[in-house]
């Protein structure tokens, strides 16, 4: 019998992580109860471009080797989920490194996944053209990593939230009492998973581990044509990920901002090269959206005991969508007592 039958879990936010984390508990027996405020739409992980990539996502971070093994390890989790809502195609839709001329940029970026191990492919521009047929005709070379994928926000989400229905969890639209109002609160469940993204600093009181989660404020467009299907394309620290209802373009790093507001700027800099990089955008209607990503000191997130009956499933920075399938079974495993691969690498008392 498994050892969550019965347990009474209460899950702190309806982001990915926290319905991803409320499914794996429902489906060993678990008394699942969601707690989710906000309206569908309002979160990172409602306004994420959805791309499981960690190829591009390991070099972002510096190259390094240990992070790439625990990102690729979540896309293979991904592979191995076999959930109905997930488009296999996407899955394997590779992502293309658009240069514009300079033929350096796409060698510095071939060296660093050569050093990394990552299979990949150098391709001229009309190769890439080719692959996804909206990209500048200013683009002259590129390469292409076939293992990288997507996934769509829009579509997983709403069917994640009907899945745990089925499993019989229930999603309950209010929010969770911070301060001495949790103490109380806490007491109808036998445990607690707070998994409210870089909310969940709120509850560093009961959990010192949570104090150390930093915001980054993310500006994105979501445009409502454009490519929709075929290869992610990156170029710098900018990408466009083709979705069912549009093209999602982004995104800003806007260190220690915690607030959802709108800068004009921002959108106007986003948008501008956009267009650059997929010119028939430009006569393309788009939505400025904001989300604001939580952030550890090493890039992992933390899931896992934080004692006291408290578990954590946040901070995973760009990567939510590509790490929440190990994140939820990371932090479950945990509530069951169990050891699991990650459990070290996402150890949320890791940093003392
Ligand atoms: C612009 C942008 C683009 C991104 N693109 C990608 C990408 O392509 N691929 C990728 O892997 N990742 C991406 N990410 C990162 C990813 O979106 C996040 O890591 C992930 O969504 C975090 O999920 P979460 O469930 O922890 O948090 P959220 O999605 O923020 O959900 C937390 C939830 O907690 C709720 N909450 C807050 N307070 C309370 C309370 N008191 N009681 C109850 N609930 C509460 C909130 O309402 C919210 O719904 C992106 C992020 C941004 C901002």
């Amino acid at each position: 019998m498994s050892k969550l039958k019965g347990v009474r879990i209460a899950v702190v936010g309806g982001g990915v992580f926290g319905l991803m984390t409320a499914i794996a508990a429902a489906r060993r027996g678990a008394e699942v109860r969601l707690h989710e405020p906000a309206p569908t739409g309002h979160n990172a992980s409602a306004i994420a471009a959805g791309m499981l990539s960690p190829a591009f996502e390991a070099l972002e971070s510096g190259s390094d080797p240990r992070l790439f093994a625990i990102l690729n390890q979540g896309l293979d989790a991904w592979r191995a989920l076999g959930a109905p809502w997930v488009d296999g195609d996407a899955l394997g839709s590779g992502a293309i490194y658009a240069g514009f001329g300079d033929v350096q940029d796409i060698s510095d970026v071939a060296d660093a996944l050569e050093t990394l191990g990552i299979e990949h492919r150098i391709l001229s521009g009309e190769a890439a053209r080719a692959l996804q047929p909206s990209l500048s005709r200013r683009v002259s070379s590129a390469l292409i990593v076939p293992m990288e994928g997507r996934v769509d926000p829009a579509q997983c989400l709403p069917a994640m939230a009907r899945e745990l229905h089925q499993l019989g969890g229930r999603i309950l639209p209010e929010a969770v009492p911070v301060g001495v109002g949790f103490e109380l609160w806490r007491k109808q469940a036998d445990a607690v998973v707070i998994a409210a993204g870089y909310a969940s600093a709120a509850w560093a009181g009961q959990a010192p581990a949570l104090v150390g989660l930093q915001p980054i404020k993310g500006h994105i467009l979501h445009f409502s044509g454009g490519p929709k299907a075929g290869p992610v394309v990156r170029n710098g620290e900018d990408y466009v990920a083709p979705q069912r209802g549009g093209a999602v373009f982004g995104a800003t790093m806007q260190t220690d901002c915690a607030d959802v507001g709108i800068e004009p700027e921002q959108v106007q800099a986003l948008h501008a090269r956009a267009v650059e990089l997929i010119p028939g955008l430009a006569e393309v209607p788009f939505s400025a959206r904001a989300g604001v990503r939580a952030a550890t000191r090493d890039g992992s997130p933390l899931a896992g005991a934080l004692g006291g009956g408290l578990f954590a499933a946040t901070g995973a920075r760009r990567n939510g969508w590509l790490l929440a399938p190990l994140v939820a079974e990371t932090a479950v495993a945990a509530i069951a007592g169990e050891a699991t691969p990650h459990a070290a690498a996402f150890d949320p008392l890791r940093f003392g």
